[in-house]
């Protein structure tokens, strides 16, 4: 990668705010994908209701058997991942999965659908330990745009959602932008905004924060705001002085050397091992 072309006081001022707050340790946690189904026709995503690929919904064996490939590499950290889908991806079948894995995992996070505070405390008390609930873009015009169809279309219940989830006493949220969809500074400075009105009303909430980068996926999409590394280096050092007490999360899906940088800088959490498709740990790597 190129060397910085320029470098931020913000950038040099980071390190000290995160080594003070969470010294030098970083988490790791795998997803593990339950279901490729959706309802939801969200334009920059592979699972989109139109895409035509294969769809597939494990059962709460086949998650447990995932789960100990995973386990079997030491991860402790499991986020369960699927798409949105009231029969394939219900409450009931998300207690079964938990309920299967929690003797063998230490800590259990799901991102699907979103659920009202009674279906969260019903989860909880199944071993779910986190929910990881992304606004996608704070941009009301655009989250149109990219969410054509589905209840995801609905921007109101997706500001509200996290919510839910601090309500309902679960212990960890992830909340999050989508880079690429919208002006990244703009979607970032909303996304402060919101991380602290959480953290004023639930003050017992372990807030994490994410900043997936846009992908090609199985559609021709094409990335409307590209954020560039540089750019990215910046937005993580900036949101580590602004929220020195939440955790940041970084996908493995980066390139080493920068992650290698973005380290130092405030990284928390990474995920690792990632295979994006359900049943995908057991399959043969696809090349
Ligand atoms: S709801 Fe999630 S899985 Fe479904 S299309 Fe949108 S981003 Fe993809």
């Amino acid at each position: 990668m190129a060397p910085l072309r320029y470098e931020y006081t913000i950038i040099k001022k980071s390190p000290r705010s995160h080594l003070q707050r969470f010294g030098k340790t970083i988490q790791l946690y795998a997803p593990l994908y339950l279901s490729n189904e959706c309802v939801d026709t969200c334009t920059y995503c592979g699972f989109s209701r139109e895409n035509r690929i294969e769809r597939k919904t494990l059962t709460p064996d086949e998650v447990l058997s995932e789960a100990q490939f995973l386990i079997h590499q030491n991860f402790q950290h499991i986020l369960l991942v699927a798409g949105e889908h009231p029969k394939h991806v219900s409450p009931d079948y998300l207690e079964a999965c938990l309920l299967k894995l929690k003797p063998f995992v230490s800590a259990l996070s799901i991102e699907v659908a979103p659920f009202e505070a009674a279906v969260y405390r019903r989860l909880t008390q199944a071993g779910l330990d986190g929910v990881v609930m992304y606004q996608e873009t704070y941009d009301p015009e655009i989250y149109a745009k990219m969410h054509k169809g589905g209840p995801k279309k609905d921007y109101q219940q997706r500001i509200l959602a996290p919510e839910e989830v601090a309500k309902a006493g679960v212990r960890q949220l992830g909340m999050g932008i989508l880079l690429g969809l919208a002006d990244h500074q703009k979607d970032a400075a909303a996304l402060i905004k919101h991380v602290r009105h959480i953290q004023k009303k639930y003050w017992q909430t372990e807030i994490t924060i994410s900043l997936p980068r846009l992908r090609p996926c199985a559609s021709s999409f094409e990335i409307p705001h590209p954020v560039s590394d540089e750019e990215f280096i910046e937005l993580i050092a900036m949101l580590r002085c602004e929220l020195p007490e939440v955790g940041i999360v970084l996908s493995t899906r980066e390139s080493p050397a920068l992650r290698d940088q973005l380290i130092g800088l405030g990284i928390t959490r990474m995920s690792a091992g990632s295979r994006l498709e359900p049943g995908g740990y057991q399959q043969p790597e696809k090349v």
